[in-house]
């Protein structure tokens, strides 16, 4: 099943879609996380997105397009995937609806005031990406990442001058998402608006979303062509 997590920075789709891609056995691919890892390896990707990226504003389209279609080309995408981060422009899914038949995109449907109370707190590890955050799940160790041990920091963009921008840029651009996905009737909304919700109850209500609207699918179409164990 291919999937998109659609939200704010700072809705926690990025720690929803690491918890969730192990249960359907598909891949997490964030776009922001392709980004970082190619800043870190000083490639050609990486030179040209990081002064976007350290402004909060969007790297152009046809360097973002590129660089999805030759992930999801790689084998592991064959059954499926999670995109956390892409599409973030009308041209961005009009450009994937092209090249990939999208199942369902979850939004994560995040109040500001949250948001940003969100960001001020989010540290993540320079080495593996694992997000924490300072209200509600830190790192068992100060400073160190539960998963590799790696330095946990706050990224540059999550700095409060930084965060405003992106704000500002998800609402012109990539807010107009939700209703392109609602009018192809694949947008299915999870309410997160409890600051005090744990990284594993924001993962289960998304699965229980998914499972939802699978569920609603499957009724859709045995109403219209009948039951399959029917005669
Ligand atoms: P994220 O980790 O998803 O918050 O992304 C961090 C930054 O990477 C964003 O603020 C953008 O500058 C850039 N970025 C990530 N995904 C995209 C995208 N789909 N289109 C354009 N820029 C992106």
């Amino acid at each position: 099943m291919k999937k998109i997590f659609l939200g704010p920075p700072g809705s926690g789709k990025g720690t929803a879609a690491s918890r969730v891609a192990p249960k359907f056995n598909a891949p997490h691919i964030s776009t922001g996380d392709l980004f970082r890892q190619n800043i870190k390896e000083q490639t050609p990707i990486g030179t040209s997105a990081k002064e976007y990226m350290e402004r909060g504003e969007l790297v152009p389209d046809e360097i973002v397009i590129e660089m999805l279609k030759n992930r999801i080309e790689e084998d592991d995408c064959e059954n499926g995937f999670i995109l956390d981060g892409f599409p973030r422009t009308i041209p961005q899914a009009e450009k994937l609806a092209e090249i990939s038949e999208i199942d369902v995109v979850i939004n994560m449907d995040v109040p500001d005031e949250l948001i940003v109370k969100r960001l001020s707190a989010r540290i993540t590890c320079e080495d593996c990406g694992e997000i924490f955050n300072l209200i509600g799940i830190p790192p068992k160790k100060e400073g160190e990442c539960d998963k590799c041990q790696g330095k946990v920091t706050r990224r540059s963009d999550d700095e409060p001058e930084v965060v405003q921008n992106r704000l500002n840029t998800y609402k012109e651009q990539t807010e107009p998402l939700i209703d392109f996905y609602k009018d192809k009737k694949i947008l299915k909304n999870v309410p997160c608006n409890n600051i005090n919700q744990t990284a594993e109850e924001t993962a289960q209500s998304v699965i229980d979303a998914i499972e939802d609207f699978t569920k609603d699918i499957q009724e859709a179409v045995s109403e219209t062509f009948g039951s399959p164990n029917k005669e």
